[in-house]
């Protein structure tokens, strides 16, 4: 999901977490690699990261920690007690339409229902493909997982939210990162949605975001009582007509010092 090779560390920073408290979290990395999909796409630091070590991105693999929530230690106790919050799939997508993913994915659906114990979060630009991924026994949406659905312009808005909007899932979340464009999501926010994030875009090529895009998805949030999160600024910032390069440590905290978050 990622386009950000600094993800690993900030990806998920300011993240909407599950109501309950989560006394430990973790990045589940079920599978890595991933095709191109959308806009969003483009300056992925999956391929950035991949392309220095000559690997290619687009040959999915599954990773050596598939099973981690199920690990235990040698008296038997989890290593990721009760309450822990897994995020998933940070150099992929949960929803990616790949051979091995879609057959991995019913397996990791089988570790998500054994640890309903614990909370497992996934975005994803696929949610189109949600139906065709859950498993048998979903229903109104297993409990302990939240589905944040990506759209990074009006383009994909417009396409993704109204089928988000009305499918079975317990814990919905708007992401939009990299915000490439105003959006105009207010159609979509009475429908359950727990919190709407949005940011700019890193990484050398990052595409320029500006701040009255923000303050529109803020006042869009507050008309209709949805949390707003200004995650990060991007690396190319245009606030009042000045263009703002700001480096990745900077950028999570130039978007708190905004304070345009919106609590109900
Ligand atoms: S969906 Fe995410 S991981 Fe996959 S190519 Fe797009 S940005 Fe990269």
């Amino acid at each position: 999901m990622p386009n950000d090779e600094n993800a690993q560390l900030f990806l998920f920073d300011g993240l909407p977490r599950p109501k309950a408290v989560a006394p430990k979290s973790a990045t589940w990395n079920l599978w890595h690699g991933c095709l191109k999909y959308s806009e969003g796409c483009k300056n992925c630091y999956v391929y950035r990261q991949d392309a220095k070590w000559g690997r290619d991105s687009r040959s999915v693999q599954k990773t050596a920690q598939f099973d981690m929530p199920l690990e235990r230690y040698a008296n038997g106790a989890y290593k990721y007690p009760s309450g822990s919050l897994f995020y998933t799939c940070f150099s992929s997508d949960f929803f990616l339409a790949d051979k091995g993913a879609d057959m991995w994915r019913q397996a990791a659906w089988r570790i998500i229902r054994e640890r309903r114990d614990c909370a497992f979060f996934i975005i994803t630009k696929r949610i189109l493909r949600f139906p065709e991924c859950i498993p048998d026994d979903w229903g109104a949406g297993y409990e302990n997982v939240t589905i944040g659905a990506t759209c990074e312009n009006q383009r994909s808005a417009g396409e993704r939210l109204p089928f988000f909007k009305d499918l079975p899932i317990a814990h919905k979340v708007f992401i939009h990162e990299p915000l490439l464009s105003p959006l105009d999501i207010s159609a979509y926010l009475f429908s359950g949605v727990e919190e709407v994030v949005a940011g700019g875009e890193s990484g050398a090529n990052a595409r320029t975001c500006r701040y009255e895009w923000f303050l529109s998805l803020r006042a869009q949030c507050e008309a209709a009582r949805v949390p707003f999160i200004f995650k990060q600024t991007g690396a190319r910032f245009i606030k009042d007509g000045k263009l703002y390069v700001i480096p990745r440590p900077l950028q999570h905290i130039q978007a708190d010092k905004a304070g345009i978050n919106y609590t109900p």
